[in-house]
């Protein structure tokens, strides 16, 4: 007999999106002529750039000649990407990586999913709450999270981000082994100042905790003093995995690629004591379990560093930076709270009147044919919150603004 792992069992049924869609396809069964906007999901709605496009039809030309064709890449990624990561990404930063500490990947899903076979099944972890589900959902698979109680995990450490604290997560008042952070911030939008970034670093030296830290919207900062990477802090080396991605800065969502990078200085001890580099482990386990990302796509990852690839890919980040700014100001006029939407492609909203999250979504849904995310579908301090993502096209954009605006004055 072949038992299953319950793990699995124990997720929430329902995968949020999915709950979204079902509400929103009965709204449509009711009202067929309704043209309904999206600012739900997190989902790019550009194009690729001229650049990336360019590279691609060249690579694609390789693969169909014979004394150019290229079956199985190194796991870890080519070389040419691996170094302009370094060159491009790092560098400018004052950050010196090894092209040997990155690992590219099929985008940043994979490996914030992935990166916890690291590490034993007893190990406690810490999120900020509310939160990209990925982290606590790939930590119930294997049965770490522990029960499911109220909307909670039990072996989960939750740091809740409120408008009252300012979104900025509290440092547990004891030992967790292992602590996600994600800056700029899926669902709320918002960064964190180096200030605060230096505490955690500073709190993982002191207890042994390992950060993993997803930075996938950094290409989304605006203001200069945010740090972009957590290696911009002394001594994160030691304790910090990060993840990037080129979905959201270069609309790779439907190409995939992204990298994660382990520095050599990163260690976690065995219950005896020794100390084990993580990169060590992660190239094995790369090498095992995955065969690299296609060359056609690591390809288009290499032409966002060109010089043209770099202007292209600001102009669709300012595109979509102009997008959040028009919602912004239409939802500050309207004297709705609002959070996030200066760094980052996510504003994150107060409901008027206190209002539950699901509350306000079908309000918005049936009032002005507008779909957002609730804010609860990301955890618990997320209830009263409701996601809008400046993803989508101006057109669109603006009208969803006319209609909120027609709708809440
Ligand atoms: C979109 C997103 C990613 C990137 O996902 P890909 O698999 O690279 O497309 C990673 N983390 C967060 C928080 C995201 O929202």
């Amino acid at each position: 007999m072949a038992l299953v792992n319950e793990h699995f069992l124990k997720l929430p049924n329902n995968y949020l999106f999915a709950d979204i869609a079902k509400k929103v396809n009965a709204f449509k069964v009711s009202h067929p002529h309704a043209d309904v906007i999206s600012l739900g999901i997190g989902d790019v709605t550009q194009p690729l750039c001229p650049a990336v496009i360019e590279a691609m039809h060249k690579a694609v030309d390789e693969m169909g000649s014979s004394d150019t064709f290229r079956g199985y890449g190194p796991e870890q990624g080519y070389a040419f990407l691996r170094e302009a990561i370094v060159k491009n990404d790092y560098l400018p930063r004052g950050i010196h990586l090894d092209p040997n500490e990155i690992f590219v990947n099929d985008g940043a899903k994979s490996d914030t999913g992935n990166i916890q076979e690291l590490v034993r099944w007893d190990n406690s972890i810490g999120v900020t709450d509310p939160i990209y589900p990925v982290y606590i959902d790939s930590n119930v698979m294997i049965g770490r999270a522990g029960v499911v109680q109220d909307g909670k995990w039990s072996n989960v450490v939750y740091m809740p981000c409120t408008a009252e604290n300012n979104f900025t997560p509290q440092i547990p008042d004891k030992r967790v082994d292992i602590i996600y952070l994600c800056y700029p911030n899926n669902p709320t939008g918002t960064v964190i100042s180096k200030e605060e970034l230096r505490k955690w670093v500073n709190y993982a030296l002191k207890n042994d905790t390992l950060i993993f830290y997803d930075a996938a919207y950094e290409a989304y900062i605006q203001d200069p003093s945010i740090p972009h990477s957590i290696y911009e802090i002394k001594g994160a080396r030691k304790v910090a995995i990060e993840f990037r991605s080129y979905s959201k800065t270069a609309g790779f969502t439907g190409v995939r690629c992204g990298y994660t990078v382990v520095p050599k200085e990163l260690t976690a001890s065995t219950i005896q004591g020794e100390r084990i580099p993580l990169n060590h482990l992660w190239n094995r386990r790369q090498c095992t379990k995955f065969n690299g990302t296609s060359y056609i796509s690591q390809k288009a990852a290499e032409a966002t560093y060109s010089a043209a690839g770099k202007e292209q890919v600001k102009e669709v980040i300012s595109y979509y930076m102009t997008n959040a700014k028009i919602m912004y100001d239409t939802l500050t006029s309207l004297g709705i709270e609002v959070y996030g939407g200066q760094n980052a492609p996510y504003l994150w909203v107060k409901t008027p009147d206190g209002s539950g999250s699901w509350r306000f979504f079908e309000q918005m849904l049936y009032n002005a044919h507008v779909v957002c995310t609730p804010g609860v579908g990301f955890g618990p301090s997320g209830e009263g919150y409701i996601r809008l993502t400046a993803f989508g096209d101006r057109n669109n954009c603006e009208e969803a603004m006319e209609r909120l605006h027609k709708w809440l004055k």
